[in-house]
């Protein structure tokens, strides 16, 4: 199936009689009709379902069919961005374990991999997003278990050369571990260019309208454990009867171990209803990544021709700095575009109260047009030369462009501009 089609179908097939739409399956728990058969289930917990803390049949259906976008053996929904990236990085690292990340990441995953991990006793190694390969092979240390970037980062919407860092993490045993957010699969698929992991925040593109939080760990199923020192998947589990994830369950190793270790223990797993309203999301999200694309890039020039404009990063623009990775990664350049106006903070600030049409939300990727000040919300919590290492600049405007007519949305924006002369 193509991706369109993916989008309707994939992870829910109706028999005869039963509902066309992926019912809510509104329940802590399951029936079973003995106390063996529960026994068994406990013995062989992937193959039934115990409790709604880890596996829900609503939310599982969604994860089939983001599992399938992606090209992914499996997928584990969570109950925020947040969570997938926690989750994904703990299921490798212990304490006194290291990972590398780019620096051009969301604000969020900063403040969790340069202090909550921290104090874990996690360390997280940044790397610039445009070193080249001797510099990430230098960022190594034996304990290093992982490498995290952004296929398109928020907000610095700078494109990650994917290959590149898939090809380094490889040769250190190590998966390459990629937020996908703002790309989507629609867009990028990742594990078609040597990625291991993909993460997403659905809150984002996934779900689209502003409705929930939530994400995602999807697993390509491709990285060979045994090959790397991952301890965790590859020796007996005593929380878990003493079993060897890879032994067990093979290709699928990582995912499992995430459900039937971290899931069970943290309990971050979205509710059915969230699933649910995640899932209408996606039915559409081919055709909205392809709209949200073309609206931006429309903008963009728009931007890019107005003088009151320092500059634009759209990496669908031929004039950004990553226009060729974005030839080369992406089928769109999806819809947000951060831009510097004349006049730095304090013009940013004007214009954005001027706007009408767009609202001043921490959000992006909306159907409705929204616009944010990261330097004032988003990376709040960063000093300048963190800021400046994130790719965030204190007169940036990050707009993300919504479903409206393109029209509209440059009315709005022209009409803002103006209340700054
Ligand atoms: C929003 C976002 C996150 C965090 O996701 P939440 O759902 O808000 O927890 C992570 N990565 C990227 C790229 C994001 O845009």
């Amino acid at each position: 199936m193509n991706d369109e089609t993916k989008c309707l179908h994939s992870g829910y097939t109706p028999k005869n009689t039963e509902p066309r739409v992926v019912p809510i399956i509104q329940s802590t728990t399951y029936v079973y009709d003995s106390t063996e058969s529960i026994a068994a289930v406990f013995d062989e917990p992937t193959h039934s379902l115990i409790y709604s803390r880890f596996a829900n049949p609503t939310v599982m259906a969604v994860e089939e069919k983001i599992a399938s976008l992606e090209g992914g053996i499996a997928a584990m929904c969570t109950s925020s961005g947040q969570a997938a990236i926690l989750l994904a990085i703990l299921n490798l690292c212990d304490a006194g374990d290291s990972f590398i990340s780019t620096t051009r990441i969301y604000g969020g995953a900063i403040n969790l991999f340069s202090f909550t991990l921290k104090k874990m006793g996690i360390e997280c190694i940044y790397v610039n997003d445009d070193a080249s390969e001797d510099e990430i092979h230098k960022a190594f240390k034996p304990n290093t278990k992982a490498v995290f970037g952004e296929t398109l980062a928020n907000p610095a919407l700078s494109v990650l050369d994917i290959e590149k860092f898939a090809k380094v993490a490889h040769a250190h045993n190590v998966p390459l571990i990629i937020d996908n957010t703002f790309a989507t699969p629609i867009l990028c698929k990742p594990f078609e260019r040597g990625a291991d992991i993909i993460v997403h925040s659905t809150s984002k593109y996934m779900d689209g309208h502003a409705l929930q939080v939530g994400g995602v760990i999807v697993d390509s199923g491709k990285f060979d454990w045994s090959k790397g020192n991952f301890p965790g998947l590859t020796e007996p589990d005593e929380s878990y009867r003493g079993i060897v994830y890879t032994e067990t369950y093979g290709k699928a190793a990582y995912i499992i171990k995430a459900r039937m270790q971290l899931m069970r223990d943290f309990g971050v797993y979205p509710s059915a209803h969230s699933a649910f309203l995640l899932n209408l999301g996606l039915e559409t999200l081919a055709i909205r990544m392809e709209r949200h694309s073309e609206n931006a890039l429309e903008a963009a020039r728009f931007l890019e021709a107005h003088e009151m404009v320092e500059k634009v990063i759209y990496p669908g623009l031929e004039s950004d700095k990553y226009y060729d990775l974005a030839r080369k990664y992406l089928k769109a350049a999806s819809g947000v575009i951060t831009f510097e106006i004349r006049g730095g903070r304090e013009n940013a600030i004007k214009f954005m109260d001027a706007l009408k049409l767009a609202s001043n939300q921490v959000h992006v990727a909306d159907i409705r047009t929204c616009v944010l000040h990261p330097a004032s919300a988003t990376h709040r919590q960063l000093n300048d030369d963190q800021l400046k290492a994130a790719g965030v600049n204190p007169g940036m405007v990050r707009l993300s462009v919504g479903l409206e007519n393109v029209n509209d949305i440059i009315d709005d924006l022209k009409q803002a501009f103006a209340v700054l002369k």
